[in-house]
């Protein structure tokens, strides 16, 4: 018996050894960065950004792949059970970290406990934006028009459970207004329609809407910054119209499964931290309306835990349910 244990114990550090090892020389073949939204969307443009100058800092290529679904659970949910060698990694996001594990029980992964959280790239404004052809121009025609029109109007969503969904579930709660949900696959999908005409209104990260917004194809009517955004400077905040508790901004980071070694997270924080000392790739960031984050995976890991409890109680306050 106590052969045995001796066994089982010798195995154990040579496992630990070898994972050591792989570690240190980690990486030597291609990362895998997957989006947990359809292209087109602010999570798709912000890996699209990274992963290049990522790939060079690590001296491996950074290959962004899709898998949208069930408002990014679908996922981030592949993410959470992959094997934790550094080669799966994701985009984090405030959708499939704290909204959408706040309001929805069956979800298959523990968002504090099922990532190792790596690095949060940046911090985004959301925007509410309309068709051209809607009957609001700004926030008191806006909110006068849906005062006036309860249930005839609907709004587009990155999908359910989300943070547009949440905010815009919020708003209507705060406002007693009444509106309906439309969820799409991604911020991509949900502009698409919305541009065409097919949906009213749209909750969107800004990175992905300000191009059709400075297009003159959306009309941006308020957004959820820490003060007014120098690229929208006629577009009141949530907190300038009496509405603080949906004035929040997205993050976009990087995570991976939990048990990810320390050399790993490492490398891929400084890596991070490395393309983002190039000032083409800032640049491109900023100009989106963003806020560069860069902070430790310790830093991101308190990030995410406070803003899951924000998102709980905001669900809980609100009583807000998928149904
Ligand atoms: N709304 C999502 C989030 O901020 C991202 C949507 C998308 O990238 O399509 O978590």
């Amino acid at each position: 018996m106590q052969r045995r244990f001796l066994n089982l114990s010798l195995l154990a550090l040579a496992a630990a050894a070898t994972s050591g090892a792989w570690a240190q020389s980690y990486p030597n073949k291609v990362i895998r960065l997957q989006v947990p939204f359809a292209p087109g969307g602010t999570t798709d443009i912000i890996a699209r950004t990274i992963a290049d100058p990522l790939g060079k800092a690590l001296g491996q290529p950074v290959v962004v792949e899709n898998k949208a679904g069930g408002g990014g659970v679908l996922g981030a949910t592949e993410t959470a059970k992959a094997v934790p060698d550094g080669y799966s990694l994701g985009i984090a996001t405030v959708s499939t970290t704290a909204a959408n594990p706040a309001i929805n029980p069956k979800i298959a992964y523990n968002p504090l406990t099922d990532f190792t959280p790596i690095i949060n790239i940046a911090a985004t404004p959301n925007v509410i934006a309309v068709h051209p052809s809607f009957p609001a121009k700004d926030y008191a025609s806006f909110i006068a028009e849906l005062k006036r029109s309860p249930g005839r109007h609907s709004f587009a969503t990155s999908g359910t459970g989300g943070i547009g969904h949440l905010q815009m579930e919020l708003y209507k709660n705060k406002t007693s207004t009444f509106i309906t949900h439309i969820p799409y696959r991604g911020g991509g999908p949900a502009l698409n329609d919305t541009v065409a005409g097919q949906v009213p209104i749209i909750f969107d990260n800004l990175p992905s809407a300000l191009p059709f917004i400075q297009g003159g194809r959306l009309v941006p009517i308020v957004v959820a910054a820490p003060t007014r955004l120098a690229v929208l400077p006629n577009v009141p905040t949530f907190k300038e119209v009496g509405l603080e508790p949906v004035n929040r901004m997205a993050y976009y980071g990087i995570l991976g499964p939990k048990g990810l070694p320390k050399e790993v997270i490492d490398k891929v924080n400084a890596g991070v931290r490395k393309a983002l000392e190039d000032p083409a790739v800032r640049k491109r960031i900023e100009e989106t309306g963003s806020l560069i984050v860069a902070n430790t995976p310790e830093q991101f890991a308190e990030q995410i835990k406070a803003e899951f409890t924000v998102y709980k109680q905001v669900v809980d306050s609100a009583k807000l349910t998928l149904d």
